[in-house]
């Protein structure tokens, strides 16, 4: 996988910024390469094949070094770690990783949020056991709630049934503020939009709506597939009362909004849906994150084409204090803003202005993490 050389020669702080001024809060940790399903935006069964070659064991990144590397993120000022993938359920032993870093402490003496991101097909089997090792929340990707289109999309023929028994058993295990995520693709699901709203709007779960996105380099994605957020919105309001609400938290990726009572005000009781504009409006200006891919190199962007390689800080011996300056570096250096720069018409043709002119191809997302 690319590399870059990593300087030791910087004092760790508390708060990191970038070049733009953006603080490092979240860290998304990708725990394998492999899906047992085959979404065409994501893994398509043509690459995804039966010969594809997946990083082999040694490769991946020990739970105990994952940890070690999450302490550090959490001195920096991370206090949210996202488990995903792949789909990280398939990754034995998981929940030893989440009661790992559910015993870390930010700075300040708190608990991170320790979350995960999962297609659901092995929930019913583990929520219990996760929410027992710690961890906070939960999002389940679902894309369809029509049987022979779920089946389609995942491409693994997988029944919609029992990724909804998943969410059910995760509610019943003691998960609260559940997040659904949805892809929404044009010539696939646009008409599952309202039957998904129908469904979970007043249960408590959160449905989010996200905008097909380019990454990596397999998915064939074009432009008119892409359903803008605003089109989603609009459909949903054909139906609903919404009100447009606050961010929770800065640098929250998704756009909120709250179902209406007759008088136009916002009904907890009805919750809320949420929609993510990576592609028609960039939150690039906010972004708050890296990722950790399965081998341990980190990214800086979704959009990334070269990674830092940590792993070979953590097999060669480094010192905390050298892992962690080499973060504070890395961060320090960050420019990354490829959506901005795609909405100005400018793509891959300025998307890491730090990458060399080699090595051009996009890191895919089920390496990377979602
Ligand atoms: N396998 C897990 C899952 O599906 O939830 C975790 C990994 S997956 C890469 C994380 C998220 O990325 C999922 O919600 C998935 O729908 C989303 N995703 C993957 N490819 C995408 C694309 N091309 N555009 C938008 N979202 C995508
Ligand atoms: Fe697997 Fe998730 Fe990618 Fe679908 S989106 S192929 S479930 S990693
Ligand atoms: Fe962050 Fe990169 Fe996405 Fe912009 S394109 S919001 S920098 S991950």
């Amino acid at each position: 996988m690319n590399e870059r050389p990593l300087s030791s020669a910087v004092r760790p702080s508390a708060a990191l910024l970038d070049t733009r001024g953006r603080v490092l809060r979240d860290l998304r940790i990708s725990v394998t390469d492999r899906c047992n399903f085959r979404c065409s935006y994501c893994m398509p069964k043509e690459v995804f094949g039966k010969d594809y070659a997946y990083l082999p064991r040694s490769a991946l990144l020990h739970f105990e070094e994952i940890t070690r590397l999450a302490r550090l993120f959490a001195a920096h000022g991370v206090g949210k770690i996202r488990l995903t993938g792949g789909e990280p359920l398939l990754r034995k032993g998981l929940e030893q990783l989440i009661a790992q870093l559910a015993a870390l402490r930010t700075p300040a003496g708190a608990p991170l949020e320790v979350t995960l991101t999962t297609n659901g097909s092995l929930l019913q089997r583990k929520a219990s056991m996760l929410r027992e090792a710690g961890l906070s929340r939960l999002t389940v990707s679902l894309d369809s709630l029509d049987d022979a289109t779920f089946r389609s999309m995942n491409d693994v023929d997988f029944p919609v049934a029992q990724v909804l028994d998943g969410i059910a058993a995760a509610r019943n295990a003691g998960f609260e503020r559940i997040k659904v995520n949805m892809v929404v693709k044009r010539s696939t699901n646009l008409d599952d939009i309202l039957p998904m709203a129908e469904h979970f709007r007043g249960t408590g779960v959160t449905l989010r709506f996200i905008e097909y996105m380019d990454v990596g380099a397999t998915n064939g994605w074009r432009m008119d597939e892409v359903v803008p957020s605003a089109e989603v919105i609009a459909r949903l309001q054909q139906r609903f009362a919404l009100t447009p609400l606050e961010p929770t938290a800065p640098g929250e990726t998704a756009q909120r909004w709250g179902y209406a009572n007759a008088q136009g005000v916002h009904d907890p009781a009805l919750g809320e849906v949420g929609v993510i504009s990576s592609v028609t409006r960039a939150f690039c200006g906010s972004c708050n994150r890296a990722r950790l891919s399965t081998e341990g190199q980190l990214y800086l962007c979704l959009f990334a084409h070269q990674g830092w390689d940590l792993r070979r800080l953590l097999r060669g011996g480094s010192s905390d204090a050298e892992i962690s300056a080499a973060i504070a570096r890395v961060w320090g250096q960050r420019q990354d803003r490829y959506s901005e720069l795609r909405s100005q018409g400018q793509g891959d043709a300025a998307a890491t202005p730090t990458a060399t002119s080699v090595q051009r191809r996009r890191i895919e997302m089920s390496y990377i993490g979602g």
